[in-house]
């Protein structure tokens, strides 16, 4: 069954990773997905042929998540052209790594840009288009709890922050049967941290289960929280970790 036909979805950054694998699910589960990029416009057609090849809904969107008004403005497109919205998956992300003495307020405002300022300006758009049964999903991270090694501040600053927002959120707009909630996937094998990339040393011996993830595993997460079983859940923060936290 699917779960989520006459759904709308909006997931930022879907053209690859996690964001892919988020918006090839909820597509399965019969949402229409919207999904946006900043740079990878092939990657994210390619996204969408692979949803339509298989029977589903999908468009991608070109907007910068480091630019307010385009975080508003896809928001707003995507309630206009689709007629509704449903669920927002905020996604997009970037690293931001780097010892502070070494962190230029370039990344620094990229960084916070992409991975907490967007998260309020989407979140706060998409509550002028979401109704009963809402979904404002946010992509985190165990970092947002532990960060194992020295390099991390910045991007821990923004994953707790969005943990905090969705606490926050969560009590506003339940009552209006709309749920927030946090997945924090540990390490899963994307361009941004791949299973045999430099961090995976590190890495590995921190996980129960000795292996990476994949962003079909975090989608599964994502799809739970969107659908209507999960109505009771929110304000939480799901840990996608392989144990990394235990
Ligand atoms: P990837 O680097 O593989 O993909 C990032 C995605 O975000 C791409 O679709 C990219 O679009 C998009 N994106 C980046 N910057 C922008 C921007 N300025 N505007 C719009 N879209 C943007 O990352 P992952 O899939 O690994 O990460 C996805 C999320 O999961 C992030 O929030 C990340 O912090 C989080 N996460 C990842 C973990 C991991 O181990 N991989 C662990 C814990 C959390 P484009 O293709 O156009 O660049």
């Amino acid at each position: 069954k699917q779960q989520l036909n006459g759904k709308v979805a909006l997931v930022t950054g879907g053209s690859r990773g996690i964001g892919a694998g988020i918006a090839r699910r909820l597509a399965r589960e019969g949402a229409t997905v919207a999904v946006t990029y900043q740079s990878s416009a092939d990657a994210a057609a390619t996204v969408v042929k692979e949803i339509e090849a298989e029977g589903g809904t999908a468009y991608a969107v070109r907007a910068d998540s480091a630019d307010r008004d385009a975080v508003r403005g896809v928001v707003d497109e995507v309630a206009r052209r689709s007629g509704r919205l449903d669920i927002l998956v905020n996604n997009a992300g970037v690293v931001g790594f780097g010892p502070i003495g070494e962190l230029t307020d370039e990344v620094y405002d990229q960084t916070v840009g992409v991975n907490l300022h967007a998260v309020f300006h989407a979140s706060q758009a998409a509550l002028r288009h979401l109704g009963e049964g809402g979904r404002i999903i946010t992509i985190g991270s165990v970092n947002a709890d532990r960060m194992p090694f020295a390099g991390g501040s910045l991007y821990a600053l923004t994953k707790a922050g969005v943990a905090g927002f969705t606490r926050g959120l969560a009590r506003e707009v339940g009552p209006r049967g709309i749920t927030v909630n946090t997945v924090q996937p540990g390490p899963v094998d994307t361009d941004m941290n791949p299973a045999d990339g430099p961090m995976s040393g590190a890495l590995l011996p921190a996980l129960a289960v000795g292996r990476y993830g994949t962003a079909d595993e975090v989608a599964a997460a994502v799809a739970y929280l969107a659908g209507p079983e999960a109505a009771y859940v929110t304000g939480a923060t799901l840990d996608i970790d392989g144990g990394f936290l235990a």
